[in-house]
């Protein structure tokens, strides 16, 4: 490590540590007194040479684990990253933190890159990234020929599998590196919960003997919502009234609808910019660089945004329309809170959401069995948004994890779901659509059991039915309800052919027959999670310390609009939250929070000191 001179120094008493030991560079690069959970152990079997395969969920802290061997053993660490957006952040973050770092990839002039060569073949660089579709060149072994390389990272492995959401053909090409490059150690990392694609990942990339770091995939953080439909865009609006101010992505399934979601939301006030691949390239990455940049921006979009964005304060994610599995689920709504601070993931979810995934699989051109794996895959998800218990419980066990007790942390922890026997209306409501024939929607089939004399009713004669007004006993909300549950358990299957009508699905038969009880939730009416959230925020920063946090985060912002980066790129939120609180008066007071490291202090220490000074005067 080239750019930092004696830092032991400036610790005064401790133990003597060599400058390249890791937790001397963690402690003067990174400023963290301590390694997080297993960071430790993959660090040191790295520096030691070994191969690890790091299955850590977003969040853990899994850039440590290849960035401190890098610095920590001689040569340069080979980084291969997906995305431009991606290493330009990283190495921006590792630059302010007094790295040598650099990129080569398209995004780079001529004149660029030759700069990035020269340093490599001088040996003035740490970490070096680059595309997966530059390691399948020629010209890259010849790149590397000669060059002390600390080590290869793999980041995004799941890529690499065609299992993943992200498939990438280029990064098969990365099982390639042991025979160019023998001895040096390879790291694989990412964040997919998914046994299939991890298993993938190890046989793709010939890492059979590497060792696999894994832990839980929990992310205690992220606080899980999902909300029966009701009126989707203002139940939204309440939600994003609770995150004024913060960084969020609301997820819709169209493009057509994230236009217009996005348009609603500015018109409500609500800096909003829409993002999908059907924008141009240069609208694209106007929205994400702004989203990037600026700490206040909601993005509305389609899935296709999202991988590889590593912006750490991703304070909400919200779903107007179901994901594909909870796999997809859990991917997407990881992208809140990877700095560890409170996070919210909410879903707005009703009966057309199950209509049109189950749609989406059949209509596909999939194989039967894939589109067997699929429905099971939603089935697997309506579970969780179904659940009467705990959601992450629910989440965390499809991918075998066992959580002891509630988590206090989702909705339905934090007021339960009152259940109840709904044998006798789930037999109502299958008659009433055998005996209308299986030809007609749910609208219709609640019209019947309410004993509504619709048009349409009367025009079929419906009303002559025995099951006509059988169920007026009940509201029609509670219908809508019993028959999404009924939907999502298999027991009513929707026949696309056919406009949307209500068939009878395997199980209905024991069920008339009373053989299969059946058991369902009673939807809650409108509560407002929001204000919790908002209390919940309140209560992270005491009330005395938030005018000076205010003053730190508008001072955050100045100094990266001034350097054209993002603000975490200067500080993280909780380094600006434990800067409030702690009111650092001097130097060294900096250097004990979490995230201030020798180079930030030397680069950032005046300005926010001087801020400090005038707030907590
Ligand atoms: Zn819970």
């Amino acid at each position: 490590m080239s750019t930092l001179e004696s830092p032991i120094d400036l610790f005064g008493a401790g133990p003597a540590l060599s400058p390249r030991d890791p937790l001397a560079v963690l402690r003067d690069v990174f400023g963290h007194r301590s390694f997080r959970g297993q960071q430790d152990q993959v660090v040191r079997h790295l520096v030691d040479g070994g191969d690890a395969v790091v299955l850590f969920p977003t969040g853990a802290g899994k850039s440590m684990c290849y960035q401190i061997p890098a610095i920590c053993r001689p040569g340069v660490g080979i980084v291969i990253s997906p995305l431009i957006a991606l290493m330009r952040d990283q190495v921006e973050a590792l630059r302010q933190a007094g790295v040598a770092a650099a990129a080569l990839n398209s995004s780079l002039n001529a004149e660029e890159s030759a700069e990035v060569r020269r340093q490599l073949r001088n040996g003035e660089l740490d970490l070096l990234y680059v595309a997966p579709e530059r390691v399948a060149t020629p010209g890259f072994a010849n790149m590397l020929s000669g060059i002390d390389i600390a080590l290869f990272a793999i980041d995004e492995a799941h890529c690499v599998s065609q299992w993943g959401h992200d498939f990438r053909p280029e990064y098969r090409e990365l099982s390639k590196l042991t025979e160019l490059f023998p001895g040096v150690p390879r790291i694989a990392l990412t964040a997919t919960a998914d046994p299939t694609t991890r298993e993938d990942i190890i046989e793709r990339l010939g890492l059979e003997a590497a060792e696999v770091f894994t832990t839980s995939f929990d992310r205690p953080n992220i606080s899980y919502s999902i909300v029966e439909r009701d009126k989707a865009r203002d139940q939204l609006l309440a939600f994003l009234a609770a995150h004024k101010g913060s960084s969020g992505i609301v997820y819709c399934l169209s493009r057509a609808k994230v236009e217009d979601t996005a348009e609603w939301l500015s018109a409500k006030g609500i800096p909003a910019l829409p993002y999908h691949a059907g924008m141009s390239a240069e609208r694209r990455n106007a929205n994400q660089d702004a989203f990037l940049r600026e700490d206040n921006i909601c993005m509305v979009a389609t899935v296709a945004f999202g991988m590889g964005i590593d912006k750490p304060d991703v304070r909400y994610v919200a779903h107007m329309d179901l994901p594909a599995s909870i796999e997809a689920y859990y991917q997407e709504t990881g992208r809140a809170g990877r700095d560890g601070q409170p996070a919210d993931a909410w879903m707005s979810y009703g009966m057309a959401d199950v209509v049109q995934r189950r749609r989406m699989i059949d209509e596909g051109n999939a194989p039967d069995e894939v589109k067997r794996l699929e429905h099971g895959k939603l089935n697997a998800l309506l579970g969780v948004c179904e659940t009467a218990e705990c959601r992450r419980k629910a989440i965390l066990n499809h991918f075998g994890e066992t959580y002891p007790g509630n988590c206090g942390n989702c909705d339905t922890c934090r007021s339960p779901v009152e259940t109840w026997d709904g044998t006798e209306a789930a037999i109502k409501a299958l008659a009433a659509i055998y005996r209308t024939g299986m030809r007609f929607g749910a609208a219709h089939i609640i019209d019947v059991l309410m004993g509504k004399s619709t048009e349409k009713v009367e025009r079929f004669g419906h009303h002559n039915q025995k099951v006509f007004g059988a169920g007026a006993d009940l509201d029609a909300k509670v219908w809508q309800s019993v028959l999404r549950q009924l939907t999502a358990s298999g027991l009513i299957v929707v026949d696309h052919a056919n406009h949307g009508a209500l068939t009878l699905g395997e199980g209905a038969h024991a069920v008339f027959k009373h053989e299969r009880q059946v058991i369902l939730r009673k939807d809650r009416p409108k509560k407002t999670v929001e204000v919790r959230r908002s209390l919940e925020r309140a209560a992270s920063i005491p009330p005395h310390a938030l005018p000076l946090f205010e003053a730190l985060r508008e001072a955050r912002t100045r100094i990266a609009k001034q350097q054209g980066v993002p603000p975490y790129v200067i500080f993280h939120d909780a380094t600006l939250r434990a800067m409030a609180m702690a009111v650092p008066r001097h130097p060294h007071d900096m250097l004990n929070l979490p995230g201030v490291g020798q180079a930030k202090l030397d680069r950032y220490g005046e300005a926010f000191l001087a801020v400090v000074a005038e707030v907590a005067a």
